[in-house]
């Protein structure tokens, strides 16, 4: 058993323009592993608006 401790080491960021709406999909993903057994694992925040979000 591990008490995970994980550790972020990557984020991805996208973003795509939609013409017909106007608004924009603004997608970011956020990697992390655990320090101590390796596992991964990722955190997905996805918005579609017209501004950009605060954790964009
Ligand atoms: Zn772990």
């Amino acid at each position: 058993m591990c008490d995970h401790k994980y550790v972020h080491f990557e984020s991805k960021k996208s973003q795509e323009y939609h013409v017909t709406t106007g608004m924009t999909e603004w997608t970011r993903i956020d990697y992390f592993f655990c320090e101590k057994c390796l596992d991964e694992k990722e955190k997905r925040k996805h918005e579609t608006s017209r501004n950009k979000p605060e954790w964009f």
